[in-house]
Parts: C-alpha cells; sequence; structure tokens
C-alpha cells in the first residue's frame, strides 16, 4: 500500500549519505578517527562526562553493569515493561533482575515501590524511560543516596529528553543510550554510555574488546572476559549528521504529539465516547522526547482485542506496535518463576497498550487519519454501558 504509514522510520539526508561514502572510501572501515570524534562530540552534548560508544544498545547496558561489578548474587531492580534487552543483559551478567511495578500514568517504575523491593542483595536500580519520558530523577537518586545503590538509567528511548532544563545524561551515574534504527537518534545499529571517570571510561573499552588490557609492542594481555562489541566508524559517521539533524527531527516530534492530543480529544469527543478511558501519554512537553505516542486501550469497555484493533488499523493503512507486553509473561521468564500477576499495573498495560506512529518525517494530515481510524474502531466496539 502506498499511503501506508508504519510506526516509526527513520530520517537520513544526503551529507549522512556523503559521510558514509567518504568513510567507505577512506580505507579504514571500522573502530577510528570517526568514532573517536563521534564520542568526543557526545561527550560535550553530555556537559563533558567521558562517553563510549558500542555496537548496540544491550551491549551498552551490559558493559554499564560490568563497569558498576554487577555479577553473580546481585540483584538489580528494574521494570516490566520494557524491551526484553534491559532484563535479559542483568541474567547475562549472572544478576537477578527485580521487577517493581510501573505507574499507570507515566508507565514508567513507580519509584515508591522500590524501598520494599530492596534486599541486603540489591546493588542497582535500573529504571527505564518510556518513550523517552524520564522518571522523577530528584527522587531516583535520593534513593538510590538514601540506600548506597548504583543507579544504571536505560535511556534507550530518551536521548535529548530532560530533567528540569538538564539533559538526561548530563546529569546521573552510568546513563546507557541505544541509537538502534528505531531511536530518535540513530547509527542504524551503535549506542553509548554516559560514564563517571576516566577510570571508568578504561573500564568500558576493555570489556568491549575482549578484555584487552594492552596490545603492542610489549605485547598483549587480557585479564578479564570482555567481548567484541565497538562500534565501526561507519556508524559513527551516520551519527555525527544525526546530532545535526536532531533539534529538526525534535520540533518535529513534539508538534506530531500536540497534533495526537488535540486530535484525539476533538474525534472523541465528536464521536460520543467521552466517558471511553482511553489513557493517553502524559504531556510533558518539558521533558520528554516524543519517541513514541502511546495510548493504552479501554479493553473492559470494549468488546474487542487488541490484535484486532491492530489488524483494522492495518487494513486501513496504519502501521502500529506493542511496546511492551510485561517481560514477566515470557517463557524464558516464566521458568524462572516469575509471574506477571506479581505486577499487576504492569500485566494490565503491557496487554492493552499500542503505540501510534510517529517519527519526523510524518505529514500533520496522517494525525488525522490515525485519529479517525482509531476511533472509528473504538466507537465500533464499545460495549452498551448499562447506567
Ligand atoms: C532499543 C532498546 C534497548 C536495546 O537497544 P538495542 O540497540 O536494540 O540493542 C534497550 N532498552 C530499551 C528500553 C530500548 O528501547
Amino acid at each position: 500500500m502506498s499511503n501506508f504509514i508504519p510506526f516509526t522510520r527513520p530520517s537520513f539526508n544526503q551529507e549522512t549519505i556523503d559521510a558514509v561514502s567518504e568513510v567507505l572510501r577512506s580505507g579504514w572501515v571500522t573502530s577510528g578517527p570517526k568514532l573517536a570524534e563521534f564520542e568526543a562530540t557526545l561527550s560535550q552534548y553530555f556537559g563533558n562526562r567521558p562517553v563510549r560508544c558500542f555496537a548496540n544498545g544491550t551491549a551498552t547496558i551490559k558493559i554499564a553493569l560490568q563497569v558498576a561489578g554487577i555479577g553473580v548474587g546481585d540483584e538489580v531492580i528494574t521494570t516490566p515493561i520494557s524491551w526484553v534487552a534491559t532484563s535479559n543483559v542483568i541474567l547475562s551478567v549472572g544478576a537477578k533482575p527485580v521487577f517493581v511495578d510501573i505507574d499507570p500514568i507515566t508507565r514508567n517504575i513507580d519509584l515508591n515501590k522500590i524501598p520494599s523491593a530492596i534486599t541486603s542483595k540489591t546493588r542497582v536500580i535500573l529504571p527505564v524511560y518510556l518513550a523517552g519520558l524520564p522518571v522523577d530523577m530528584d527522587l531516583l537518586y535520593a534513593l538510590a543516596k538514601k540506600y548506597h545503590l548504583r543507579v544504571i538509567e536505560d535511556a534507550a528511548q530518551a536521548f535529548g529528553s530532560q530533567w528540569n532544563g538538564n539533559r538526561i545524561g548530563r546529569i546521573g551515574d552510568l546513563v546507557s543510550f541505544s541509537f538502534q534504527a528505531n531511536k530518535n537518534l540513530t547509527t542504524v545499529e551503535g549506542g553509548c554510555l554516559v560514564l563517571n571517570n576516566a577510570k571508568e571510561a578504561r573500564l568500558a573499552e576493555k570489556f568491549r574488546l575482549q578484555g584487552l588490557t594492552r596490545q603492542g609492542m610489549d605485547g598483549m594481555d587480557v585479564d578479564v572476559l570482555g567481548g567484541k562489541d565497538n562500534l565501526t566508524d561507519v556508524n559513527a559517521a551516520i551519527g555525527l549528521e544525526q546530532l545535526k539533524q536532531l533539534p529538526s527531527y525534535q520540533t518535529r516530534r513534539a508538534q506530531l504529539a500536540r497534533l495526537y492530543f488535540d486530535v484525539l480529544h476533538a474525534a472523541l469527543k465528536m464521536a460520543g465516547l467521552d466517558s471511553l478511558k482511553l489513557e493517553l501519554p502524559v504531556e510533558d512537553f518539558a521533558n520528554t522526547n516524543w519517541h513514541m505516542f502511546q495510548v493504552v486501550l479501554p479493553l473492559e469497555q470494549l468488546n474487542v482485542a487488541r490484535s484486532q484493533v491492530m489488524t483494522e488499523l492495518k487494513d486501513l493503512g496504519i502501521g502500529v506496535g506493542v511496546h511492551y507486553p510485561a517481560i514477566t509473561g515470557f517463557t524464558l521468564y516464566k521458568n524462572l518463576d516469575y509471574k506477571t500477576s506479581d505486577t499487576p499495573i504492569a500485566e494490565r498495560i503491557g496487554r492493552s497498550i499500542l503505540t501510534l506512529p510517529l517519527f519526523p518525517a510524518m505529514a500533520d494530515e496522517d494525525i488525522g487519519r490515525i485519529a479517525k481510524g482509531l476511533v472509528g474502531i473504538l466507537q465500533k466496539y464499545r460495549k452498551i454501558e448499562r447506567s
């Protein structure tokens, strides 16, 4: 279908294509001068804190855990509503994810529920900023201080987000971003970690290349188990160009989000669906980067399953996504004795959440078409309410 609107699509301009060509022609294509330039530029962007890049966001969080010395016997507090990478990396370093329920409004980990999940084994709080909306950073770091915990922020979706005028990544402990193709800033695949000091940065470099401590004329040595998680110059060249485009992307995303609120409110009202409890995102234009625009369907008021809503939207040429079902419902996690019923809000939202299309190249008219399509489906399947 030619006028199909995908739920997201990256934008690359001619300068980006030229920058990639230049790297390919240069004779040095893997990690080299472009990576160094990208890391230095990112460091500036994050208030001169050290930054190291990795092959993807998953490796980035894993290396953050390794830099913090997390392993067997340690517990890491996190959210069940995230891309499964978040908790998979906790398992992969041998630690135990401890899932705390989410706040139904922000859809992020409920910070107030963290204290009762803390044990003598807890070492880290690992929040996720779903759709780019950060948690209350003052409260997060007050908790970390009070209970002597490290914080690893999975800010994969929050590049360009803010907290009280401070960019996410400029403040805090270890802050991890992803540059995967769907993210607000992409290198196709990639990620970066904002660290506290040069010592941590050296450790991160070691973990990203086989645990190598030295290499050169004086021989070679390896003292920890590292991986092969470096970002290439091809990816770095894309990232440098994306950074230049980011402000215009951000403005456009915010405009489209504003339009979603206005058009959805109007369409619901016009359809006589004022009493339908369709949950919209928090209207926090100061802090979020509008990575996604997600609604939570009022399934108890509808005679339809989410999958059918998605199918009918697709038939209207509208691509939607689910970000995310509760991680604790996956077979791997069920087999580890996790239960979705332990985090009932995450269970409900994971079952009912829907990501509507949002990306910089969308047209204003697209939002109207999507709102009309969604509201039409809600109207069709609305349960008759008895009073
Ligand atoms: C994208 C994402 C990741 C993983 O990033 P990759 O680059 O795909 O490995 C981790 N956590 C969250 C919340 C994400 O959205």
